[in-house]
């Protein structure tokens, strides 16, 4: 029996960045102008503070400027979206991006709807929302558009086929819906109250897990050659009480059915950053009225 391929995340959002450090090399050369990314972090979440540095690092990496604001985890509301009014008005920050979650007393749609959608790199702000369900010329949030990059990347023409994608949040599942849309797929969203949930992913030449249970998804509910775009992050614990990331899909089983499956980790999950650069670029290039390289 022949394995899946294994859609090669690291490899892929590598050379990404790679061009996008091309492009704003020359942005600098020629036009003086250097794309900066403002990050927020309110409190001290282990998890959001390891994303927040990674995102750091990668910002410096190409090239550009990088903002982070880390406040105290009691930050009043009011604070946050006074510093939020100053980056929107910063002509040096042409993205912005709130780490979420955010504390209790912060309203995380408020703080979303104060960022300027210019400057909106997560794409969660509703006037991006909007434009990317009817067609208009949006900041596509990171992690669907990075996993539309691998499939395209894996498939090239997508139109026609069938898509599940099991989730439905604003962050992933919805997004990734009508990317789906976009690209001619016949596109399902399947959720907590679906009925026969395998019988509905057996349908589909491609397969999106975004859950957040790890390997939800078995080997048996695959059609035979289809593509699996694995987006879950779960950290299971080992009998040696250290611990491991794993999917939403049940990875060992589905390799031996699907014709190509993300691993986790090293699929989705570094595509993210990635996209969320490429979304600060096209930010600074549309606030300059540049144009960029098609292929980002
Ligand atoms: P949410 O918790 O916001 O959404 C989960 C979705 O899964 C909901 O729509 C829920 O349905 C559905 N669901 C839950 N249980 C079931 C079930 N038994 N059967 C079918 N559907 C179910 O999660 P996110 O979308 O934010 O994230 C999903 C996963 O992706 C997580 O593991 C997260 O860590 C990961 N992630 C990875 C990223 C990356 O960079 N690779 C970035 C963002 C997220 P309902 O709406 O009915 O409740």
């Amino acid at each position: 029996m022949t394995e899946a391929t294994i859609i090669d995340g690291n490899r892929f959002s590598a050379g990404l960045r790679d061009r996008i450090a091309s492009e704003v090399h020359a942005l600098r050369e020629t036009r003086h102008i250097t794309p900066g990314l403002a990050v927020v972090l309110v409190g001290e979440d282990p998890a959001s503070q390891v994303y927040v540095r990674t995102k750091h690092k990668r910002t410096v990496e190409v090239g550009m400027e990088s903002f982070v604001h880390t406040l105290p985890v009691d930050t009043p509301e009011d604070e946050l979206l006074t510093l939020i009014a100053g980056l929107n008005k910063d002509p040096a920050v042409h993205g912005i991006l709130v780490q979420l979650p955010l504390p209790r007393q912060i309203d995380a749609q408020k703080v979303i709807e104060a960022i300027d959608p210019a400057k909106d790199v997560d794409g969660f702000h509703p006037v991006n929302v909007g434009r990317l369900a009817s067609g208009g010329e949006a900041l596509i949030p990171c992690t669907p558009f990075g996993s539309l990059l691998l499939l395209r990347d894996h498939l090239g023409d997508l139109s026609g086929l069938d898509a599940v994608v099991v989730g439905r949040s604003n962050i992933v599942g919805k997004p990734m819906a009508q990317l789906l849309i976009r690209e001619s797929c016949t596109v399902t969203v399947a959720h907590s109250r679906t009925r026969d949930l395998p019988d509905v992913v057996r349908r589909a030449d491609i397969v999106i897990a975004a859950v957040g249970k790890p390997g939800m998804i078995r080997g048996d509910w695959l059609k035979p050659g289809c593509t699996v775009i694995d987006v879950g992050i779960n950290r299971v614990a080992n009998p040696d009480g250290t611990s491991r990331l794993v999917g939403d899909v049940a990875f060992d089983e589905a390799v031996k059915v699907a014709g190509a499956i993300t691993p986790v980790p090293g699929g989705v999950g570094p595509m993210t950053i990635a996209c969320l650069l490429r979304n600060t670029l096209v930010a600074c290039a549309r606030q300059h009225r540049i144009a960029l390289d098609k292929s980002l």
